[in-house]
């Protein structure tokens, strides 16, 4: 509501200075050499409203990875080339407890099939699945995606990001090659997979991009500022319910909890969330706590959802 607009614009500076206080708590990941230059101490919000208005407070001309963020809309893209049936005999519909890059649970059910399409296994062949005749054209039809979905047609990759992914990402190789020995990766190849999935982890936005495209899924796929419909409504339900469940990593049933909306983060730092039927919002504060969210970016976001009352529970 209006009100509520007004509120957040008034509160904003200041809460995010407050929170800003978390990130010396954290740090940036260094598994991927290029994040760890990230600035440690950097936050940023934009909320963007149904009739275009936003608020924005912080860093939020930072540039940043979408990382696991683009798990979200990877999944739907697949869903919209192959529809559930297909998707859901890849990959599974649980949560796991496990790190993000875990290959714990690869042997545990159904041989080889990922527990969800938000850990690396599961986003790696939800990568595999998507319609395209090689790596270039399935990654050239997700950029394309993402673009309309931000409204922005200079979505584009981080090159810097990706080759520091592609060169010491030894461990997503060794989950797809887990993957491919299951017979989970179709007709692909492990590299060809690898080259789809680590250059949709390294299309860059800004907290704006991430909050229009939160705003999409807050208005069930329709783009509420041109009318147009960009998602199947069950697709959005489908991502949404996954956000909840598996969005935050294993700090998902936490953040339900306390902030109670559906969210994605990544490892760049940035936090993708939404109020339905309200708001799309973008989060960045690259220090991250010890389960991977950005530290001050949670901390934000759940004082946010506590003061005006956002829970969807
Ligand atoms: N590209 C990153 C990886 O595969 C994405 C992980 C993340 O953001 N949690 O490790």
């Amino acid at each position: 509501s209006a009100k509520n607009y007004e509120f957040i614009n008034s509160v904003l500076p200041q809460w995010l200075e407050t929170s800003r206080l978390q990130t010396v708590h954290g740090s940036t990941a260094a598994y991927i050499p290029e994040l760890a230059k990230a600035p440690q101490e950097a936050l940023g919000i934009h909320i963007m409203c149904g009739n275009g208005e936003h608020v924005s407070a912080g860093d939020c001309g930072h540039v940043f990875t979408l990382q696991s963020i683009s798990k979200v809309f990877t999944l739907i893209l697949a869903l919209m080339d192959h529809g559930e049936e297909a998707i859901f005999a890849k990959v599974g519909m649980e949560p796991t407890g496990d790190d993000f890059n875990s290959m714990l649970k690869l042997e545990l059910v159904r041989p080889g099939i990922p527990f969800n399409p938000f850990i690396n296994a599961g986003a790696i062949t939800i990568s595999s699945l998507i319609v395209g005749d090689g790596p270039e054209e399935k990654s050239a039809r997700i950029l394309e995606f993402f673009r309309r979905l931000a409204g922005s047609d200079t979505l584009d990759y981080n090159m810097d990001v990706y080759h520091s992914e592609s060169e010491t990402g030894h461990r997503n190789r060794s989950l797809a090659y887990f993957l491919l020995d299951n017979g989970v990766l179709g007709g692909s190849s492990v590299e060809d997979v690898l080259e789809v999935y680590f250059r949709h982890c390294a299309i860059e936005v800004t907290c704006a991009d991430l909050a229009r495209m939160g705003l999409i899924l807050a208005f069930d796929g329709k783009d509420p500022l041109t009318g147009d419909t960009l998602i199947p409504r069950r697709y959005v339900q489908i991502a949404k319910t996954f956000m909840i469940t598996c969005g935050m990593y294993n700090a998902s049933g936490e953040f339900a909890i306390q902030a109670g909306l559906p969210a994605k983060s990544g490892v760049s730092g940035g936090i993708l969330t939404l109020v339905p039927g309200q708001y799309g919002i973008g989060v960045v504060g690259p220090a991250l706590n010890s389960k991977g969210n950005s530290i001050a970016g949670v901390h934000l976001l759940e004082r946010l959802s506590q003061e005006l009352d956002w829970s969807i529970f």
